[in-house]
């Protein structure tokens, strides 16, 4: 059944003014091959055209064919030099492969074939490169058509070996090279480091195959998304994948414009490496610690790294359990493992869903894949499912209004609610769209506290107080080097995770238990955090009303779920020790403010210290320390008791003491740390 409306953006992506939203059974523009006003008709129940003066027709693919005959007939020497001039590559590729100037549209046109089941070679879809006015580019399918391999029908003639690159420009680059000494290898592009179709992967059935994926962040997941579906070919290909040597640019059209063709020759003759394909479906762990131990394999993994994996980990479990879902940032200095493990948890795409920057953007009609006519919002893709944020920062840093917009769709999100508007005034309602979220952010989320979001989030740091910078430091420098063996080690850490978390199994009718005991701790810890991070209204510096806590009702609710998370995660039956470790962390995490640093302070000295010794000890200046010591007082957490001068000369000063009430809490929670860390701060 052809969806008649995205049929009809297919005629208009390339120029043509067809009205989307007509009941009409024919649709009539004027006939962009000669021209005559309004000759030009398309049939919306045939799905097929025909212009009454020239008698073209056809279907949509005839249309494609007939547009790109038709620019590539008016298309001059001279704009193939200068095309192949402006994108650095030879006049004679972009002819070979009949690139065409749309004179009408200002772009130019990439034809994408395909042999088909007869053995002929069929257009499948017709690419647009434009240069806007302001300098971008736009390189983008047709919509209604499928994306395709660059250059397939090459592979149809032999079976030599086969260049794959990321994108046709590339391609198209590598093939200005002499490739004698690869066996003068074949040359393919797919679309995009994620595609890798299942119908391709016979075509490279016992051959040689190279990847050249790009120099960035999604070459590595590209790879191991590629060899994972060449494994599964009917005779198992050779792969090799580049591993760019230090300092070069990003891909292979950078590479060859910079540094010649005979020098691409040599950098790949060097540096590509044999990628072991085994069937990642056989990775098996058996406990959550092993698979921290393929983490090791990749990273710097001390204790803090481990818990944040851990937490990141129990989340992702989160969405498979009905009520609300978590939503966790991950905080943590720039420069440090957030991103990171963010990026570990990318390679288990059966549970994540990745995404480099937020916007609203994105979460509304990023997802819209060139050419196709799926769903354009990410919102289907995420159920039960948990969103990955990998740079939460930026979102600090937008203007307001666009922020309130983002946050407005978060809270919406939260709620398992969304309905959106699209730009063509069509209206989306999304119900049940429950999924976890896991956003890497720096502590500038801290300044952020007390925004309508905050309540909703869980915070986890990812470096402990005494944590290694050098330690750190060395282990990023030694994951520059991406040799065959670290791509296998992240596939294998993707696999990892998934079967592991597959393994996880969860009987909603015999859940881990919550232990008496630990249900008054959880309970003691919620109330800890609602007087520790309740907002307290100043104007200036006078008290605007008298500021009450939170109640520790929402708070509750997201540590137990936490709990119960990390129990299914550990294969525990019953919270235990180590869970409530864990669980105080994020909620110490989540409330991490001078206000927690002054109630643990006070914890270990019960006799009291004065403001003076607070603001030495916690290191703070003189104002801070008394606004944060009057907060304090006026929720109740600190009270004050005149006593005598130390010293005994002099004016009586105030000491401050934990209240009774905050403090049977406090030791409910079990929260009072270790003293040798605090008592000398
Ligand atoms: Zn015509």
């Amino acid at each position: 059944m052809v969806d008649i409306k995205s049929y009809v953006k297919l005629f208009n992506y390339h120029g043509m003014n067809l009205p989307l939203n007509s009941s009409e059974k024919d649709l009539v523009d004027d006939c962009p091959f000669c021209g005559a006003v309004g000759k030009f008709s398309l049939n919306q129940k045939k799905s097929t055209w025909r212009c009454f003066t020239c008698d073209c027709k056809g279907n949509s693919y005839g249309f494609l064919v007939k547009w790109h005959e038709h620019c590539l007939a008016k298309t001059t020497d001279e704009q193939y030099e200068e095309f192949a001039k402006q994108r650095g590559l030879n006049p004679e590729i972009l002819i070979q492969f009949e690139l065409a100037w749309d004179d009408q549209n200002r772009c130019w046109l990439v034809p994408i074939y395909r042999i088909n089941e007869h053995n002929k070679r069929t257009l499948i879809n017709l690419k647009t490169y434009r240069v806007n006015q302001d300098g971008t580019k736009e390189f983008f399918g047709t919509p209604y058509c499928s994306q395709g391999l660059f250059n397939q029908p090459a592979l149809n003639e032999n079976h030599s070996p086969v260049f794959v690159c990321e994108g046709e420009w590339d391609a198209m680059a590598l093939l200005s090279c002499d490739l004698s000494e690869f066996n003068n290898a074949v040359v393919v592009a797919v679309p995009g480091a994620n595609t890798f179709k299942d119908e391709w992967v016979e075509l490279f059935a016992g051959r040689s195959v190279y990847l050249l994926y790009d120099n960035d962040h999604a070459g590595p997941p590209g790879i191991r998304i590629a060899t994972e579906k060449l494994a599964s070919a009917s005779i198992l290909p050779s792969v090799y994948a580049l591993a760019w040597p230090d300092g070069s640019p990003k891909d292979i059209r950078d590479f060859v414009i910079a540094k010649g063709p005979k020098a691409t020759i040599e950098m790949l003759k060097d540096n590509l490496h044999e990628v072991l394909l085994e069937n990642p479906e056989r990775v098996q762990r058996e406990s959550w610690s092993s698979v921290i131990d393929d983490f090791r394999k990749l990273y710097h993994v001390d204790y803090s790294f481990a818990d944040a994996a851990t937490v990141v980990a129990a989340t992702l479990l989160s969405g498979k359990l009905p009520g609300d879902p978590l939503w966790v940032f991950l905080v943590g200095p720039p420069s440090t493992s957030k991103t990171t493990i963010c990026d570990a948890f990318a390679f288990d795409q059966q549970h994540c869903e990745s995404l480099s920057k937020l916007t609203s953007k994105a979460l509304i009609s990023g997802w819209k894949i060139p050419g196709s006519d799926d769903d354009v919002s990410i919102f289907p893709l995420l159920k039960n499912r948990t969103l990955l944020i990998k740079d939460y920062t930026a979102v600090m840093s937008l203007g307001s209004g666009v922020q309130e917009e983002l946050y407005g769709i978060l809270r919406d999100c939260y709620d398992g609610r969304v309905k959106v508007t699209y730009g063509n005034g069509k209206t989306c309602d999304y119900n049940d769209v429950y999924f976890s979220l896991v956003a890497a952010v720096t502590d500038e989320i801290r300044r952020d506290n007390r925004s309508a979001l905050g309540e909703r989030f869980l915070k986890c740091e990812v470096i402990g107080e005494d944590y290694d910078p050098m330690a750190l430091t060395l282990a990023a420098l030694n994951s520059v080097v991406k040799d065959a063996t670290r791509t296998r080690n992240l596939q294998l850490l993707g696999c990892s995770i998934r079967n592991y978390l597959n393994s996880v199994y969860i009987n909603p009718n015999n859940l881990p238990t919550l232990p008496e005991k630990y249900r008054t701790s959880l309970s003691a810890l919620s109330l800890v955090i609602g007087y520790l991070r309740a907002t307290v209204g100043r104007s200036h510096d006078d008290l605007e009303f008298r500021s009450r806590p939170e109640g520790g009702g929402r708070v509750v609710k997201q540590l137990s779920k936490l709990g119960l998370c990390l129990c299914l995660l550990l294969k525990k039956p019953e919270f235990d020790k180590e869970v409530y470790r864990l669980v105080k962390k994020v909620a110490l995490d989540t409330i991490k403010s001078f206000q927690l640093e002054l109630a643990q302070l006070l914890s270990l000295h019960p006799k009291g210290l004065t403001t003076s010794q607070i603001q030495h000890r916690l290191q703070l200046p003189k104002t801070t320390a008394q606004r944060v010591v009057s907060d304090l007082q006026t929720l109740g957490v600190i009270s004050r008791q005149k006593t005598s001068n130390r010293h005994g000369t002099g004016r009586p000063e105030d000491n401050w003491q934990l209240t009774p009430k905050f403090l049977q809490f406090w030791n409910d929670a079990e929260l009072t740390p270790p003293k040798k860390k605090l008592a000398n701060a």
